[in-house]
């Protein structure tokens, strides 16, 4: 087997998987640009330039939620753990609920709490931005029983978390001040209980692994509809606070549940938002609620329980580790199709193996180079006579006619290759 390559960046830990104050895929990316000492633009741009990924040059980093549940967060996380050599970096994220919530509404935030940077400082880590900061409905810390704040105590300005060329996290990007020395005021209730499932909701993320999908969202839909409602939409909308038609919307026409909707469906379920999200109801007993199966009852479709699907690592790896001996190397992507397996999910959850791959094709890709160099230096001495003794230039549209195409379109710099032999 091929020995693991270095990785290309730091192999940073990412702070707190697992609790309820797991690190943002955003607060990671500023804190391996501050131990690299380079700037995040520069970090953005080099990350980019590695993966070689079809994606704008000048692509806005701050514009993009690096933590949420868009496919840009997933290909990040992705990236990341390629080149960091760290897998399951998408547990900095929430790209694992793709299936289950909607792209939009967990725009970027500039939000965080004061005492949890101050505790970071007082012990001697480094500070870092949580998750649960980044979640649109969160307004609390639930640690600390106080609200977020979004103003530097010390310039007294907004959106210095992280907008600048050089984050460090806890540090205002405008006057370079403590954001953990600040004061907040106490959380409401309702925002602390909001906190709370937030919380627990991304501290049971690693267990997170099954495979949700549409059909999730529907069996929860109707499960609770039918629960709580007795199988009336139009009842469950007005209890959510909704009109009838958003509901149908998600019943008929593949929209899903924003997450606000899914924390008023847990506080009216009794159940907790990690519950909802994952569609584990099936020991809920709704409770003060008759049957009474009304004319509605037809438009819950198909309410039958589905297991999610999901992958066997163990036999993936094996897959992999055959993939590695094959004769000619293949692409990680290449390997991705063959499993039938998205190949960024490889990087995130077999690192090693995904990597190793990944560093073959590489090599193979440059070897590959080197010959196609050598066969063109090859036919153009040989098509030099040739050209130059029927007394026309030599130059690219001559070589074109003599050189095999494939040739032509892999060897980089061909004018200074022409140039070269030319010289000779
Ligand atoms: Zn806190
Ligand atoms: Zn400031």
């Amino acid at each position: 087997m091929n020995t693991l390559p270095r990785s290309v960046l730091h192999a940073l830990d990412p702070k707190g998987v697992g609790t309820g104050q797991t690190e943002s895929l955003l607060s990671y990316f500023c804190r391996l640009a501050v131990s690299h000492a380079v700037s995040t633009t520069d970090l953005a741009r080099f990350v980019v330039q590695q993966v070689d990924h079809d994606i704008r040059r000048d692509f806005e980093w701050q514009q993009r939620n690096l933590s949420g549940v868009s496919e840009a967060a997933r290909s990040w996380a992705a990236w990341l753990s390629a080149l960091t050599g760290v897998g399951h970096l998408d547990g900095l994220t929430l790209s694992k609920w793709s299936a289950v919530l909607p792209p939009r509404g967990l725009a970027p935030r500039n939000h965080w709490c004061p005492h949890c940077l101050r505790e970071d400082k007082e012990a001697g880590r480094s500070p870092y931005f949580r998750l649960s900061w980044e979640v649109g409905p969160v307004k609390a810390c639930h640690q600390h029983k106080s609200k977020l704040v979004d103003t530097c105590p010390h310039c007294g300005q907004r959106h210095v978390r992280h907008h600048g060329g050089v984050v460090v996290p806890g540090w205002c990007t405008r006057c370079g001040g403590f954001l953990g020395e600040g004061e907040s005021e106490a959380a409401e209730p309702h925002d602390l209980w909001v906190a709370r499932q937030v919380e627990d909701w991304i501290a049971n993320q690693p267990n997170q692994m099954a495979v949700l999908d549409a059909g999730t969202v529907l069996t929860t839909l109707n499960t609770l509809i039918v629960g709580l409602d007795g199988g009336q939409y139009t009842r469950f909308a007005k209890r959510l606070g909704l009109a009838k038609s958003v509901v149908h919307g998600w019943l008929r026409k593949g929209g899903l549940p924003s997450l606000d909707a899914y924390l008023a469906m847990a506080g009216h379920a009794g159940l907790s938002l990690n519950r909802v999200l994952r569609g584990d109801l099936a020991d809920w007993e709704p409770h003060g609620t008759e049957m009474q199966l009304g004319i509605e009852f037809d438009l819950l479709a198909g309410g039958k329980r589905e297991t999610p699907r999901q992958h066997d690592w163990a036999a993936i790896r094996g897959e992999l580790e055959r993939l590695l001996k094959l004769p000619e190397p293949i692409s990680v992507a290449e390997a991705g199709r063959r499993l039938g397996i998205d190949d960024r999910h490889l990087y995130l959850r077999a690192n090693d193996l995904a990597r190793a791959l990944g560093e073959r094709w590489k090599q193979y890709l440059a070897s590959r180079k080197a010959e196609n160099l050598t066969l063109a230096r090859a036919q153009l001495r040989a098509a030099l006579p040739t050209i130059v003794g029927a007394g026309r230039p030599f130059n690219l549209t001559e070589v074109r006619q003599l050189v095999s195409a494939p040739i032509l379109a892999s060897v980089e710099g061909m004018f200074g290759l022409i140039r070269e032999i030319r010289e000779e």
